[in-house]
């Protein structure tokens, strides 16, 4: 029998669409309502039949997979806790708890996306709003080194450009868009205005930028790559905006500069609220990755990058993130909770990964799934388990689980290794 599911959460990319209809039959999606490209693959390749978990590729029971799970973590000198944005966040605390039972390392992805925000914001504070706010105040957003078109395809429709707001009634027609990105993407073509800026020019842009709000004049008739005169243009609009908000991704965090570029855009956002109401906020990759940030703030301390050899949470951005301890050959067996290193990570990370002892909880069985020592397959939060996602603007959702499913949720098999290292 086919029942509809209305108001689930996708939780594909930070948007967290929370408006998508389902139609299941069984313990099947067939059908996929409201959401982009990218969520439609989401709900659509969603497979719950994997229903044991496998040991070196074979597959064995629950028990046995958790038994051997909990040995190899137990008996490594040097743990590493990785992914986690792709998770509930009721997960994301258990893999925490874990963390400290084993004295390991955890990371999340935010190492590898916006990490540097997190660093800026430690310095300069954020600038912050919520997407509601977005929606019905701006009229003047900004998107810097991000293709939302791409990436987080509703964020025009649901958020920022397109819709009718309260102060903002004429939708599109009310607000100015401007690009700044290092080529034209499909976002820039169809902005208002397109600033190309030199790779690696962000920082001496952003400094520009600062000055000419300060109503300092520039002796440069050029600041990385952008014309002084179309520079005056920017600071006039932003000065001049009721609202403005600077959304912002990796061609910012990821290139030259990284948490200084960061660190400069909350400064810019800062000034300019001397003369006007301006926000910015970071373009969220994965569903609840803004979640792990604040389920590790709240329980560590600190974001991403965490160490609990010495019994206490110590941060370590280049010391305890993924990328380095696999790269310097530190970490001695790793358990992934929701994430795919080795398809996303340089390849001398992986390859350390192949020589250690890992062990992958996840939905589906990815290609670090495939290569893991012991592989858990799991329900997905938001379709067949519940849970709690942070949206791209802090904002915690709670998911539930439209379809009834028949595999134990990340938590309940983090909780299970817990309670299984506790015995080793
Ligand atoms: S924009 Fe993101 S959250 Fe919304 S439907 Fe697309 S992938 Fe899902």
């Amino acid at each position: 029998m086919l029942t509809k599911a209305k108001d689930v959460v996708c939780t594909f990319c930070g948007c967290l669409c929370d408006d998508i209809i389902l139609t299941l039959d069984e313990n099947r999606i067939v059908r996929v309502e409201r959401a982009c490209a990218n969520g439609m693959g989401l709900f659509k390749n969603y497979n719950p039949d994997l229903l044991s978990p496998k040991i070196r590729g074979k597959e064995a029971s629950w028990e046995k997979a958790i038994k051997e799970a909990s040995e190899i973590l137990s008996s490594a000198k040097y743990p590493l806790i990785y992914g986690l944005s792709s998770t509930s966040s009721e997960a994301q605390r258990v893999s925490v708890k874990l963390a400290e039972a084993l004295g390991a390392s955890i990371d999340s992805t935010s190492s590898v996306c916006h990490g540097p925000t997190g660093l800026a914001m430690q310095f300069v504070g954020e600038p912050t709003c919520t997407l509601g706010e977005i929606k019905n105040r701006a009229d003047l957003l900004i998107f810097w080194g991000c293709n939302p078109i791409v990436s987080h395809s509703r964020h025009f429709a649901r958020y920022s450009v397109m819709p009718k707001g309260r102060f903002v009634q004429d939708g599109r027609k009310g607000r100015k868009i401007v690009v700044i990105d290092v080529r034209l993407t499909q976002t820039a073509r169809v902005a208002d205005v397109f600033l190309q800026v030199k790779p690696g020019g962000d920082f001496e842009l952003l400094i520009a930028l600062k000055a000419l709000v300060k109503g300092k004049s520039l002796d440069a008739v050029e600041a990385g790559g952008v014309s002084t005169k179309v520079l005056q243009e920017l600071v006039t609009d932003m000065k001049t905006c009721r609202y403005g908000v600077i959304f912002f991704g990796m061609g910012l965090t990821m290139t030259k500069g990284r948490d200084l570029n960061v660190r400069e855009l909350f400064s810019l956002v800062k000034e300019l609220n001397d003369h006007t109401k301006f926000s910015a906020l970071p373009m969220r990759g994965h569903g609840n990755v803004t979640g792990a940030d604040q389920v590790m703030s709240w329980l560590c301390g600190y974001p991403f990058a965490v160490n609990f050899s010495k019994g206490y949470p110590r941060y370590g951005p280049g010391e305890f993130s993924v990328v380095d301890l696999l790269c310097n050959k530190e970490t001695d067996a790793l358990l992934v909770l929701a994430s795919d290193p080795v398809a996303h990570l340089p390849s001398k990370a992986v390859d350390h990964i192949m020589e250690i002892p890992t062990i992958v909880i996840d939905p589906a069985e990815s290609l670090s799934a495939k290569k893991a020592t012991v592989y858990f397959p799991t329900a997905m939060y938001g379709v067949d388990c519940e849970g709690t996602a942070y949206r791209m603007d802090g904002v915690p959702l709670r998911l539930k689980a439209p379809m009834k499913g028949n595999r134990p949720s990340d938590e309940e098999v983090l909780e299970a290794i817990l309670e299984g290292v506790r015995r080793c």
